[in-house]
C-alpha cells in the first residue's frame, strides 16, 4: 500500500470516527419562555395549578431552584444563554450594540461538531441584527406556541435522523405581548386561557389604555391586582398545555431519545408586586429569578432538585459537557451537572444598574446612586436594602468576571422606524417618560 493510501485510511478512519462520535452525541432542546417567573409555576411551590405538564416534566428532570438571569431584559438574558457570558463580557447591554462575530453563540459551536441546528423565535429583540441567526442553519419567526407547536414537528421531519440536532425554541406568549391582533390587551391569551383563573379578568382592570395601565405606579387595588396575575397566569396554563401537546408529538415521533432538554426563562415579571408593571421586575428576585428545569438525556438524577445558586450562562457549558464537546474556559458559567459551589459569584447588567450574588447576599450598584446590598434568606421580600462600599461590589464584581478581555460589541445603525413602531406595538420603548426604555 503506497503512503499516500495509507495516508487517505487514516484519514477516513478519522472521518469515520468523527462521525460516529456526532451520532452518539445527544440531541439538545433549549426552551426559553419569555417572562415567566420562577414562582408561578408548580414545581416552585405555586398554589395556582398553572403548569400540570412542566410539573410531571420537572419529576423526570433536575430542578435548579435558585437560577439567576443576568438581566430582566429579552435581548441581554439570551445573549448570555447563548454565548455562555455574562452581560459585562459578551457587551450586548444596549438596543444598538450586536454580538461580536469573534464570540461563538452556542448553535454555532453544534453545528461545527455535526449538530442540526434549528432556531424558533418570537420576532422581537430575538433577531439576526444582534448576531441571533448565527449557526442555525434554519433561524425562523413564529407568531404563537400554536404556531410554534406546528413548526417543529414540520422543521425536524426534514432532518437527518442518523444526526444530532439543537433545537432553540422561544415562545412570547407569557409576556405582555403579542397584543391579540388590534385589541391592545395585558397578558391577552385565547379561550379558555383567558379566563382560565378569574372568570372576566380583563373586565377588573381600569378602564384605561393598557400602555397607560402598564407604565403607571401603584394605580391598582389589591383586586386588580389579584385580576392582573390570574391574567399572566392564564398565559402560563395556554403555554403549558401547548408543550404537552408538543411533548407528546415529539415522544411519538421518537425526538426525545438520547436528548437534553432544558426549560428555562429569560427574566420574571414584576406583577405590580412593587407598585409598578413595566420593567419586568427590574432587579428585584421576580425579574431575575427564573426557572431552570433540565432533562438529562439519560435521565440521570430525574427528580432531584438543587439548591446551590446558577444563572443562564451555565447552559452553554451544560450543553458543551453532555455533548462530550470540549469546555470552553472563557465561558463565565460552568455545567449544571458537575460540582456546585455555594459561594460561587453571579453578575448581571441592565443599565443603570448591575448586580453581583454570593448567596445569600445580594448587592445592587446604580450609576449615580451608589451601592446596596440585602441578604435574600432573611430578607426575601428584599425590603431592607442597607448601603455598602462601591470598593466592595467592585471588587466582587471583578472577581466573577475574571481577566480577560473579551472583543467588544458592534454598533449598530439606529433602528428604522418600521422597526421602532414594531417594537413599540409590544409595548416597547418610543414613550416620553423614563420607564419606556426599561420595558425589555
Ligand atoms: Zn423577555
Amino acid at each position: 500500500m503506497s503512503p499516500r493510501s495509507r495516508l487517505s485510511l487514516a484519514l477516513l478512519a478519522a472521518l469515520a470516527c468523527a462521525c460516529g462520535e456526532a451520532e452518539r452525541r445527544p440531541s439538545v432542546i433549549l426552551i426559553s419562555i419569555d417572562t415567566l417567573r420562577a414562582d408561578h409555576l408548580g414545581t416552585y411551590g405555586y398554589e395556582r395549578d398553572t403548569s400540570p405538564f412542566l410539573d410531571r416534566f420537572a419529576r423526570d428532570a433536575v430542578v435548579y431552584e435558585q437560577a439567576f438571569t443576568p438581566a430582566p431584559w429579552t435581548l441581554v438574558a439570551h445573549m448570555t444563554m447563548l454565548t455562555g457570558l455574562f452581560p459585562a463580557q459578551h457587551g450586548v447591554v444596549q438596543e444598538e450594540l450586536a454580538l461580536s462575530p469573534e464570540i461563538p453563540l452556542l448553535a454555532e459551536r453544534l453545528e461545527a461538531a455535526g449538530y442540526q441546528t434549528l432556531g424558533l423565535y418570537y420576532p422581537c429583540w430575538i433577531d439576526e441584527r444582534y448576531g441571533f441567526a448565527r449557526g442555525f442553519d434554519v433561524f425562523r419567526a413564529h407568531g404563537s406556541v400554536e404556531e410554534a407547536r406546528a413548526l417543529v414537528p414540520a422543521e425536524l421531519a426534514r432532518l437527518d435522523r442518523a444526526r444530532p440536532y439543537f433545537l432553540f425554541l422561544h415562545l412570547f406568549d407569557v409576556h405582555d405581548g403579542p397584543l391579540a391582533t388590534g385589541a391592545h390587551m395585558l397578558y391577552a391569551s385565547p379561550p379558555p386561557y383567558q379566563d382560565f383563573f378569574m372568570p372576566d379578568a380583563a373586565g377588573k382592570l381600569p378602564a384605561l389604555a393598557p400602555d397607560v395601565l402598564w407604565k403607571s405606579r401603584g394605580l391598582l387595588t389589591s383586586e386588580q391586582v389579584a385580576a392582573l396575575v390570574a391574567l399572566y397566569d392564564g398565559g402560563i396554563r395556554h403555554v403549558d398545555a401547548n408543550l404537552a401537546l408538543l411533548f407528546g408529538e415529539l415522544e411519538r415521533g421518537g425526538w426525545l431519545a438520547n436528548t437534553l432538554v432544558i426549560v428555562t426563562a429569560d427574566h420574571g415579571e414584576a406583577l405590580a408586586q412593587r407598585g409598578k408593571l413595566s420593567g419586568h421586575g427590574d432587579m428585584a428576585q421576580e425579574g431575575l429569578h427564573v426557572p431552570l428545569i433540565v432533562r438529562h438525556p439519560r435521565g440521570e438524577r430525574a427528580g432531584t432538585r438543587v439548591a446551590e445558586p446558577v444563572h443562564l450562562g451555565d447552559i452553554v457549558p451544560t450543553i458543551l459537557a453532555l455533548s462530550a464537546l470540549p469546555a470552553d474556559e472563557r465561558l463565565a458559567g460552568q455545567s449544571l451537572f458537575g460540582p456546585l459551589a455555594t459561594q460561587r459569584l453571579i453578575t448581571g447588567t441592565f443599565l443603570p444598574e448591575e448586580y453581583v450574588v454570593r448567596w445569600p447576599e445580594k448587592w445592587l450598584r446604580h450609576k449615580g446612586l451608589g451601592c446596596l446590598g440585602v441578604d435574600l434568606e432573611r430578607d426575601p421580600d428584599e425590603l431592607d436594602f442597607h448601603p455598602i462600599d462601591p470598593k466592595l461590589f467592585k471588587r466582587l464584581q471583578a472577581e466573577a468576571l475574571g481577566a480577560r478581555v473579551f472583543p467588544a460589541p458592534l454598533q449598530l445603525a439606529p433602528m428604522s422606524s418600521t422597526e421602532r413602531d414594531a417594537l413599540r406595538a409590544l409595548g416597547y420603548g418610543g414613550g416620553d417618560d423614563d420607564e419606556t426604555g426599561a420595558q425589555k
